[in-house]
């Protein structure tokens, strides 16, 4: 998928461990921005009693998503959609379409997606500019894992392999361009939006420079 000739256009890419506010920023910057739109994930995992289909996930069955990645619309193992990647024993996947017509438009598109999500994206969309949130510290990210309140000793046990494993991940696979370290909310968002708003106009400004 070639990039968007719009040169408002831009895929952005945010991911992190859980737990570690992801989803409160990647909602807090499509609020501040107006020309943003928040891409909606298929997902074979079981819809949260918090989680409103078609809003949050759209909720599929193992079935539909065969059919959706065997679609002959699309490039062999991946059909309608962008990206896909297995999360916790479940699959998660980016549906292609309304990415390309929102980035057509000159959009800012954002994407909440994982690691394996982010490799896949930044090989085939040239411009995805992806930013990785951390948390200040691991005591701080087990914390906040146990103040969730959601699981068991075994499984934050668990998450919390995960999320090292995770940011190790993506520190060596070269995908993201920006670390932000969620030390405090407010202050990460304002960094967020910032770099969005910069990378932004610099691309505008490459656009209609000289010779052009
Ligand atoms: P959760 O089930 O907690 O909502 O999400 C689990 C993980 O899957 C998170 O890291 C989230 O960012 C990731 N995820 C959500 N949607 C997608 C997607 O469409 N593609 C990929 N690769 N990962 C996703």
């Amino acid at each position: 998928m070639r990039h968007a000739a719009n040169p408002s256009a831009m895929l952005l890419i945010v991911s992190g461990p859980s737990g570690v506010g992801k989803t409160t920023i990647t909602r807090a910057i499509h609020e501040s921005v107006p020309d943003s739109w928040l891409s909606v994930s298929v997902t074979t995992r079981a819809q949260g009693p918090q989680e409103t289909d078609g809003v949050h996930y759209r909720f599929i069955t193992e079935e539909q998503f065969d059919a959706l990645i065997a679609d002959p619309s699309g490039p062999p193992g991946l059909g309608k959609l962008l990206e896909h990647a297995g999360v916790y024993g479940r699959r998660y996947g980016t549906p292609r379409e309304p990415v390309e017509q929102h980035l057509a438009r000159g959009c800012l598109v954002i994407l909440e997606i994982d690691v394996q999500g982010a490799i896949q994206i930044k090989q085939r969309v040239p411009g995805a500019f992806a930013i990785f949130i951390m948390p200040p510290s691991e005591e701080e990210l087990m914390d906040r894992l146990r103040r969730r309140g959601r699981d068991g000793d075994e499984a934050i046990r668990k998450r919390f392999a995960a999320a090292q494993r995770e940011m190790q991940e993506a520190r060596s696979c070269g995908a993201y361009d920006v670390f932000l370290v969620n030390d405090d909310l407010e202050r990460t968002v304002k960094q967020a939006l910032r770099i969005v708003d910069e990378e932004r106009a610099l691309r505008r400004e490459r656009a209609s420079g000289p010779g052009t």
